[in-house]
Protein backbone atom coordinates (compact mmCIF):
# COMPACT_ATOMS: atom_id res chain seq x y z
CA UNK A 1 0.00 0.00 0.00
CA UNK A 2 2.98 2.07 0.15
CA UNK A 3 4.23 4.78 2.64
CA UNK A 4 2.52 6.83 4.52
CA UNK A 5 3.81 10.89 4.55
CA UNK A 6 3.68 13.19 7.46
CA UNK A 7 4.90 16.81 6.34
CA UNK A 8 7.33 19.27 8.50
CA UNK A 9 8.31 22.62 7.76
CA UNK A 10 10.76 24.16 9.94
CA UNK A 11 11.98 27.16 10.95
CA UNK A 12 8.62 29.08 10.99
CA UNK A 13 9.47 32.42 12.48
CA UNK A 14 8.27 36.14 11.72
CA UNK A 15 10.87 36.98 9.67
CA UNK A 16 11.07 33.44 7.06
CA UNK A 17 10.17 33.71 3.42
CA UNK A 18 6.48 34.62 3.60
CA UNK A 19 6.02 34.18 -0.06
CA UNK A 20 7.57 30.90 -0.44
CA UNK A 21 5.74 29.55 3.01
CA UNK A 22 2.56 30.75 1.51
CA UNK A 23 2.84 29.11 -1.27
CA UNK A 24 3.64 25.24 0.61
CA UNK A 25 0.72 26.14 3.03
CA UNK A 26 -1.58 26.85 -0.10
CA UNK A 27 -0.36 23.69 -1.82
CA UNK A 28 -1.34 21.39 1.14
CA UNK A 29 -4.13 22.83 1.41
CA UNK A 30 -5.49 22.03 -1.83
CA UNK A 31 -3.71 18.58 -1.45
CA UNK A 32 -6.02 18.06 1.80
CA UNK A 33 -1.98 17.96 3.69
CA UNK A 34 -1.92 19.09 7.01
CA UNK A 35 1.55 19.95 7.84
CA UNK A 36 3.36 20.43 11.40
CA UNK A 37 4.67 23.59 11.62
CA UNK A 38 7.93 23.94 13.83
CA UNK A 39 7.61 27.59 15.19
CA UNK A 40 10.58 29.04 16.65
CA UNK A 41 9.12 31.03 19.95
CA UNK A 42 11.79 33.93 20.18
CA UNK A 43 13.94 33.47 17.13
CA UNK A 44 17.44 35.28 17.34
CA UNK A 45 19.37 33.25 14.58
CA UNK A 46 19.98 35.71 12.20
CA UNK A 47 20.14 32.66 9.31
CA UNK A 48 16.74 32.64 9.98
CA UNK A 49 15.87 36.00 9.48
CA UNK A 50 15.19 36.66 5.37
CA UNK A 51 12.72 39.40 5.34
CA UNK A 52 11.29 42.32 7.93
CA UNK A 53 9.25 40.95 10.60
CA UNK A 54 5.98 40.38 9.74
CA UNK A 55 3.42 42.08 12.45
CA UNK A 56 0.83 39.75 11.45
CA UNK A 57 2.67 36.96 12.14
CA UNK A 58 0.78 35.02 15.31
CA UNK A 59 -2.33 35.92 13.98
CA UNK A 60 -1.91 34.00 10.92
CA UNK A 61 -0.42 31.17 12.60
CA UNK A 62 -3.43 31.58 14.84
CA UNK A 63 -6.08 31.39 11.57
CA UNK A 64 -4.35 29.06 10.24
CA UNK A 65 -4.82 26.16 13.30
CA UNK A 66 -8.39 27.43 13.63
CA UNK A 67 -9.14 26.87 10.38
CA UNK A 68 -7.60 23.10 10.80
CA UNK A 69 -4.88 23.72 8.09
CA UNK A 70 -1.55 22.73 10.09
CA UNK A 71 -0.70 21.31 13.82
CA UNK A 72 1.97 23.27 15.79
CA UNK A 73 5.44 22.09 17.21
CA UNK A 74 7.75 24.33 19.32
CA UNK A 75 11.00 24.46 17.62
CA UNK A 76 13.26 25.26 20.03
CA UNK A 77 13.63 28.51 21.89
CA UNK A 78 15.67 30.64 20.31
CA UNK A 79 17.20 28.36 17.55
CA UNK A 80 20.56 29.53 18.55
CA UNK A 81 23.24 27.08 18.62
CA UNK A 82 24.82 27.15 21.92
CA UNK A 83 28.10 24.56 21.10
CA UNK A 84 31.40 25.49 21.00
CA UNK A 85 32.73 22.60 19.12
CA UNK A 86 30.89 19.62 17.12
CA UNK A 87 27.79 20.32 15.68
CA UNK A 88 25.36 22.81 16.37
CA UNK A 89 22.41 22.58 19.19
CA UNK A 90 20.30 24.60 21.27
CA UNK A 91 20.17 21.93 23.79
CA UNK A 92 22.65 19.04 23.99
CA UNK A 93 25.28 18.71 26.76
CA UNK A 94 23.62 21.93 28.55
CA UNK A 95 22.24 21.00 32.27
CA UNK A 96 18.68 19.87 32.95
CA UNK A 97 18.35 22.63 34.77
CA UNK A 98 19.13 25.13 31.65
CA UNK A 99 17.08 23.36 29.12
CA UNK A 100 13.71 23.27 31.50
CA UNK A 101 14.06 27.05 31.93
CA UNK A 102 14.61 27.08 28.20
CA UNK A 103 12.02 25.00 26.98
CA UNK A 104 9.68 26.44 29.49
CA UNK A 105 10.33 29.73 28.24
CA UNK A 106 9.83 29.49 24.55
CA UNK A 107 6.39 27.31 25.89
CA UNK A 108 5.63 30.43 27.95
CA UNK A 109 5.53 32.65 24.61
CA UNK A 110 3.97 30.29 22.23
CA UNK A 111 1.06 30.44 25.03
CA UNK A 112 0.76 33.93 24.97
CA UNK A 113 0.32 33.85 21.49
CA UNK A 114 -2.39 30.69 21.78
CA UNK A 115 -0.24 28.52 20.28
CA UNK A 116 -0.83 25.20 22.14
CA UNK A 117 1.12 22.04 21.43
CA UNK A 118 2.65 19.56 23.61
CA UNK A 119 4.70 18.21 20.06
CA UNK A 120 8.77 19.41 20.16
CA UNK A 121 10.73 19.76 17.59
CA UNK A 122 14.58 20.12 18.76
CA UNK A 123 16.36 22.69 16.25
CA UNK A 124 19.21 21.04 14.14
CA UNK A 125 17.97 17.81 15.56
CA UNK A 126 19.82 17.41 18.43
CA UNK A 127 18.87 16.85 22.17
CA UNK A 128 19.61 14.60 24.88
CA UNK A 129 18.34 12.51 27.54
CA UNK A 130 18.47 15.77 30.09
CA UNK A 131 16.27 17.10 27.06
CA UNK A 132 13.75 14.61 27.35
CA UNK A 133 13.28 15.06 30.54
CA UNK A 134 12.32 18.41 30.48
CA UNK A 135 10.07 18.00 28.00
CA UNK A 136 8.15 15.31 30.00
CA UNK A 137 8.39 17.70 33.17
CA UNK A 138 7.05 20.66 30.88
CA UNK A 139 4.42 18.16 29.21
CA UNK A 140 5.90 17.39 26.03
CA UNK A 141 4.35 14.12 24.45
CA UNK A 142 5.66 13.89 21.14
CA UNK A 143 8.82 14.31 19.42
CA UNK A 144 9.36 14.86 15.66
CA UNK A 145 12.54 12.82 15.19
CA UNK A 146 14.42 9.80 14.79
CA UNK A 147 15.60 7.00 12.93
CA UNK A 148 13.34 4.32 12.32
CA UNK A 149 10.87 3.14 10.05
CA UNK A 150 7.49 3.85 11.98
CA UNK A 151 6.50 5.72 15.32
CA UNK A 152 7.94 4.30 18.68
CA UNK A 153 7.64 5.21 22.46
CA UNK A 154 10.63 6.38 24.57
CA UNK A 155 11.08 7.01 27.77
CA UNK A 156 6.82 8.02 27.97
CA UNK A 157 7.83 10.23 24.54
CA UNK A 158 5.79 9.00 21.32
CA UNK A 159 8.62 9.76 18.38
CA UNK A 160 7.06 10.30 14.83
CA UNK A 161 10.56 9.54 12.72
CA UNK A 162 12.15 11.96 10.42
CA UNK A 163 14.06 10.41 7.71
CA UNK A 164 14.12 12.13 4.47
CA UNK A 165 14.23 16.22 3.27
CA UNK A 166 12.62 15.81 -0.12
CA UNK A 167 9.87 13.53 -1.27
CA UNK A 168 10.80 10.08 -1.53
CA UNK A 169 9.32 6.73 -2.39
CA UNK A 170 8.99 3.98 -0.21
CA UNK A 171 7.43 0.46 -0.43
CA UNK A 172 6.28 0.89 3.82
CA UNK A 173 6.64 2.61 6.60
CA UNK A 174 5.98 6.38 8.02
CA UNK A 175 8.18 8.88 6.54
CA UNK A 176 8.50 12.59 7.92
CA UNK A 177 9.56 14.94 5.08
CA UNK A 178 11.19 17.86 6.63
CA UNK A 179 10.79 20.95 4.46
CA UNK A 180 12.85 24.33 4.65
CA UNK A 181 10.46 26.22 3.01
CA UNK A 182 13.10 29.72 3.32
CA UNK A 183 15.62 27.64 0.79
CA UNK A 184 12.94 25.66 -0.94
CA UNK A 185 13.32 26.88 -4.75
CA UNK A 186 10.92 26.20 -7.67
CA UNK A 187 11.67 23.09 -8.50
CA UNK A 188 11.76 21.74 -5.13
CA UNK A 189 8.36 22.80 -5.10
CA UNK A 190 6.98 21.35 -8.07
CA UNK A 191 8.76 18.10 -6.68
CA UNK A 192 6.44 18.17 -3.67
CA UNK A 193 3.98 19.35 -5.94
CA UNK A 194 4.17 15.97 -8.26
CA UNK A 195 4.89 13.45 -5.48
CA UNK A 196 1.16 14.99 -3.87
CA UNK A 197 -0.55 14.95 -7.46
CA UNK A 198 1.28 11.40 -7.61
CA UNK A 199 -1.53 10.14 -4.97
CA UNK A 200 0.98 9.25 -2.25
CA UNK A 201 -0.63 8.97 0.94
CA UNK A 202 -0.36 11.62 3.74
CA UNK A 203 -1.12 11.85 7.37
CA UNK A 204 -1.01 14.64 9.71
CA UNK A 205 1.86 14.03 12.79
CA UNK A 206 -0.91 13.54 15.47
CA UNK A 207 -2.52 10.91 13.33
CA UNK A 208 0.78 8.68 13.06
CA UNK A 209 1.33 9.54 16.29
CA UNK A 210 -1.51 8.05 17.39
CA UNK A 211 -0.73 4.50 16.06
CA UNK A 212 2.59 3.95 17.55
CA UNK A 213 4.09 0.47 16.75
CA UNK A 214 3.39 -2.11 18.55
CA UNK A 215 2.34 -4.81 16.12
CA UNK A 216 5.81 -7.61 16.08
CA UNK A 217 6.45 -6.86 12.40
CA UNK A 218 6.93 -2.76 13.18
CA UNK A 219 9.33 -3.31 15.92
CA UNK A 220 11.39 -5.53 14.00
CA UNK A 221 11.66 -2.91 10.66
CA UNK A 222 12.45 -0.15 13.38
CA UNK A 223 15.12 -2.33 14.68
CA UNK A 224 16.47 -3.00 11.09
CA UNK A 225 15.99 0.70 9.90
CA UNK A 226 18.51 2.55 10.83
CA UNK A 227 21.52 0.21 9.72
CA UNK A 228 19.69 -0.35 6.60
CA UNK A 229 19.30 3.55 6.03
CA UNK A 230 22.54 4.08 6.60
CA UNK A 231 23.61 1.65 4.19
CA UNK A 232 20.91 2.97 1.13
CA UNK A 233 22.35 6.53 1.46
CA UNK A 234 26.00 5.21 1.22
CA UNK A 235 24.90 3.27 -2.11
CA UNK A 236 22.82 6.29 -3.44
CA UNK A 237 26.22 8.27 -2.75
CA UNK A 238 27.92 5.92 -4.39
CA UNK A 239 25.40 5.45 -7.20
CA UNK A 240 25.72 9.61 -7.52
CA UNK A 241 29.58 9.85 -7.91
ZN1 LIG B 1 15.50 24.79 12.57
Amino acid sequence: MGARYVWRIDDVTPGMERTRFRAFIDLFRRRGVVPLLGVVPENRDPALCRTPDDPAFWETLRTLGDQGAVEFAQHGYQHLSVTRRGPPSEFTGRPYAEQVEKIGRGQDILRREEIHTDIWMAPYHSFDEATLEALLSRGFRFVSDGAALYPFERRGLVFVPQQVWRPRRLPFGVLTVCLHTNDADDGFYRSVERFLESGARSIRFTEAAAAVARGVTERAANVAFAPAWRLLRWLGRRAAS
